[in-house]
């Protein structure tokens, strides 16, 4: 596997890197260590300041990071430089929350004294994706440091210079050496080291074959995984919507970061009444797009992540048009360098297309006709995934009934899904287990440890 930063605009190589050998790697581990030692012996606040410093730090250099996102993986500048501000904002939450989250838990015992006393593990290898290079990064980092745990953390091969940028800021910002290491190695690489006995546990965000492969040696070696994997959000639109607030809901779920979020609103299902007009709206709006470098700020549909993405969702789209899909718009990539595909809409999908089941991960929407909430249910639960999913209707409480039957991580009313620090994050089903992000991300690499106090005068 190359480690390269390559320009999904024109798909010009810009720089290369070459693997940390197996001996890099172990220097790590044993830096990993001796820092944990001494980091899970230090009080809350000197790691809410490492973290503060770290935010600070990002928001400071905001313009210089945002650009390298833009460069390695084509997020529109713009949405680059939000990533920036939400990642520094996940900093920030967890410096300022942790220690509230992780204070002792005073039981209720019959007799004496009981409480439950959160401490650290150990050190923890990270496997992120390119998607979201600072903001994934950040998911798993922040509460685990705060925790007083150590990471390792191998970044995406595609995004070299945003995995190393990240511990060049928590070096900068003042974190002893093996608090934050980034690892340049390859995926197959980071399967191999989650069975080292001194790694207490694996987080890994990105795709289901990655994922049950770390699961995989981490269940052999008895030891915790929380995996954050791909989705198939339904996008359900009732009669009694805002329409036009919908539609312009849809196109910014849909086509966020170039259609690459895990929780992008992918299958759009509309009851028949509303579907045409819906169908032409969410059409009028896509077809607008302007397409071009992601560094221009006028551009509204940049390259996908690499040449490869773009000619794997191309396919995707194809063999759903060969087994019956029609195309309504885009259907094909788009004729210019770069990584770039048509906004596409597909429609008449059935059970077996690709385009039905898979992930489509890029500017393809998948569109839906229902008789009623029952059908609307019953399709948006037909998925090996289950993260995110959203109901658009004025009635709240039919929302909520139908958010209650849909059988995913979360689901979001009148909005599609979304992040934010405070808000936990996750899935079931193919889309992973265990959770990130607001107390409950604090929460999964941490010994809930019990500690009893009998009275003196127990009898025995
Ligand atoms: P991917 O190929 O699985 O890559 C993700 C990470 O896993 C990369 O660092 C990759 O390294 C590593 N990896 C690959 N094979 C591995 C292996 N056998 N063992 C251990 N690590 C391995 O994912 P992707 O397709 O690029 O990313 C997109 C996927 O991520 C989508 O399915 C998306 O929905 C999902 N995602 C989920 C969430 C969530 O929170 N649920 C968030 C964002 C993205 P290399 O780059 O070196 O191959």
């Amino acid at each position: 596997m190359s480690i390269q930063t390559i320009n999904p605009n024109n798909n010009q190589v810009v720089k290369s890197f070459t693997e940390m050998p197996p001996e890099a790697v172990e220097a790590a581990m044993i830096q990993a260590e001796k820092a944990f030692v001494l980091w899970r012996k230090t009080v809350y606040s000197k790691r809410a300041n490492l973290l503060h410093m770290v935010a600070m730090i990002m928001r400071e250099r905001k313009e210089e990071l945002a650009a390298m996102i833009t460069l390695e993986m084509g997020k529109l500048l713009d949405q680059s430089r939000g990533e920036i501000d939400l990642s520094a904002d996940i900093f920030d939450y967890y410096a300022l929350n942790g220690e509230n989250f992780l204070g002792d838990k005073i039981l209720d015992p019959k007799q004496g004294e009981a409480l439950i006393r959160h401490s650290p593990i150990g050190i923890l290898l990270g496997v992120e994706p390119w998607n979201f290079p600072f903001y994934q990064v950040a998911r798993f980092a922040a509460p685990n440091i705060m925790i007083g745990n150590v990471v390792l953390v191998k970044h995406a091969s595609n995004v070299p210079q945003c995995g190393i940028v990240i511990e060049e800021i928590f070096k900068t910002a003042g974190a002893p050496n093996g608090i934050y290491t980034n690892l340049l190695i390859s995926g197959p690489r980071a399967s191999v080291l989650a069975a080292d006995d001194r790694i207490k546990g694996v987080s890994l965000t990105g795709s289901e074959a990655a994922g049950s492969s770390i699961a995989a040696v981490a269940g052999k070696n008895l030891k915790k995984s929380v995996l954050e994997l791909g989705g198939n959000d339904a996008f359900i639109v009732l009669e009694d919507a805002d329409i036009d607030q919908a539609v312009s809901w849809a196109v910014i779920g849909r086509m966020n970061n170039t259609g690459q979020c895990c929780v992008a609103a992918k299958r759009f299902i509309v009851i028949d009444s509303i579907a045409d007009e819906f169908l032409s709206k969410f059409k009028a709006m896509l077809i607008d797009l302007k397409v071009g470098d992601p560094m221009d700020v006028e551009t509204e549909l940049g390259p996908l992540s690499s040449e490869k993405a773009a000619a794997d969702l191309a396919d995707q789209v194809q063999r759903s048009v060969d087994a019956g899909a029609k195309v309504v718009l885009g259907g094909k990539r788009l004729d210019r360098p770069g990584a770039f595909m048509a906004v596409t809409i597909l429609t008449d999908l059935k059970p077996g297309m690709a385009a039905y089941s898979e992930e489509l991960f890029g500017p393809v929407a998948s569109f839906y006709r229902v008789k009623n909430d029952e059908e609307a249910i019953m399709l948006a639960n037909d998925s090996s995934f289950g993260l995110g999913g959203s109901v658009f209707t004025k009635d709240i409480e039919r929302g909520k009934r139908i958010a209650d039957q849909i059988d995913t991580g979360m689901v979001f009313i009148n909005h599609p899904t979304w992040t934010t620090p405070e808000l936990p994050f996750g899935g079931t089903k193919h889309s992973g287990y265990g959770r990130e992000l607001s107390s409950l991300g604090i929460d999964e690499f941490v010994n809930k440890k019990l500690i009893r106090v009998s009275a003196l005068t127990d009898a025995f």
